[in-house]
């Protein structure tokens, strides 16, 4: 393997850098040479790996530590070495930054379906909202997502000519699509009149497509909704969103995940926490509890002397990582119930019990 560019060489800043300013240099770069801005440009997709596993590293605080330590060699074994690149799900190993550095770059098309230039050679992309509960979010789920898209025609193959015939070269621009006349001293060029741009006449259309090369389905796609997720992030289905009319490649799905509200527990990170409430007895004396987890109900130690407030932990009882590196923990925060009323005989012996306490 040829040697590694230092990190802080790839993204054009220097060890003092903040936070904020590797973040900038990252997206800069990454816009940049962003596979979707090159495609087939593989010297781009190259710069765009590195500066992606340079910021894999550099945004990390712990892995900037080791990095600053002890070089490339602290980065074997953390998964920046494997960067898997662009595209599909092997872009999800590295979800959690792109997600919030790539948010505005594509939010500016996600939303809508077209994109807007009879030029424009590639098919929109989609955004498709999927809503999961959070014991889907923990364990991953398989879901069926139904999305009517424009796919290629296939009575014309694409072509939009009626089967058997095949579209002819416009006559108005020699199939340039343009229409080029002189203006003074210019020359100017406007979208072809005869054939709107397209180079081609049909003639015959197709019946099926109506000449448009591509028609509406509804298709059922099955997704991998990876164990970890979060709320605000998406997944990318490569090919999947709408096909090109001009037959130059479809565009993208993203799958933009939201996380139920559970009525029980809350989540932080990969951490759940709940509220546990105990009697106050129980807290004095200890005793064994039944707490809800993500996987049924377990069964739990009070210690005695517990204070309200003190937070138990079961250890892996959480939302596993996104990168599959182990578990969250269960947070139980107990808070304690003190009775309202109480029987004569409850209340003598906590009078008695109070008389000791203060001797
Ligand atoms: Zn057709
Ligand atoms: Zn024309």
């Amino acid at each position: 393997m040829a040697s590694k560019r230092d990190y802080y060489e790839v993204l054009g800043i220097n060890k003092n850098s903040s936070t904020e300013e590797i973040k900038k240099a990252y997206r800069k770069l990454a816009l940049k040479y962003h596979p979707d801005k090159n495609p087939g440009d593989k010297t781009a997709e190259e710069r765009f790996k590195e500066i992606s596993e340079a910021y894999e590293v550099l945004s990390d605080q712990q892995k900037k530590r080791a990095y600053d330590q002890f070089g490339h060699a602290a980065t074997q074994g953390m998964g920046a070495e494997g960067f898997s690149g662009f595209g599909g799900f092997s872009g999800m190993r590295d979800f959690s930054h792109f997600n919030d550095i790539f948010g505005d770059i594509f939010g500016d098309f996600l939303g809508g379906r077209a994109r807007p230039s009879a030029r424009e050679p590639r098919g929109a992309d989609l955004r498709y909202d999927l809503e999961i509960t959070l014991n889907e979010a923990a364990s991953g789920a398989k879901k069926f997502l139904t999305i009517p898209r424009h796919r290629i025609c296939k009575e014309c193959n694409g072509s939009g000519a009626k089967k058997g015939s095949t579209p002819q070269v416009c006559p108005g621009c020699r199939g340039s699509g343009e229409q080029r006349f002189q203006q003074g001293f210019f020359t100017v060029s406007r979208t072809c009149s005869q054939c709107g741009g397209n180079g081609t006449i049909i003639s015959n259309p197709c019946r099926v497509c109506d000449g448009e090369g591509v028609t509406m389905e509804t298709t059922q796609l099955e997704v991998k909704i990876p164990e970890g997720v979060e709320t605000g992030q998406r997944l990318k289905l490569r090919g999947e969103g709408e096909a090109s009319a001009r037959g130059e490649g479809s565009g993208d799905l993203y799958v933009v995940i939201h996380v139920k509200e559970h009525p029980i527990f809350r989540r932080d990170g990969n951490n759940i926490l709940i509220e546990q409430t105990i009697s106050f007895t129980q807290a004095a004396l200890g005793d064994s509890i039944r707490v809800p987890t993500l996987e049924g109900d377990v069964e739990v130690k009070i210690p005695p002397g517990t204070q309200p407030g003190n937070v138990l932990r079961l250890i892996g009882n959480g939302i596993s990582r996104l990168h599959g590196h182990g578990k969250g923990d269960l947070l139980i925060r107990i808070s304690i119930k003190i009775p309202k009323k109480m029987s004569k005989k409850q209340q003598e012996l906590l009078r008695e019990f109070a008389s000791i306490e203060s001797q």
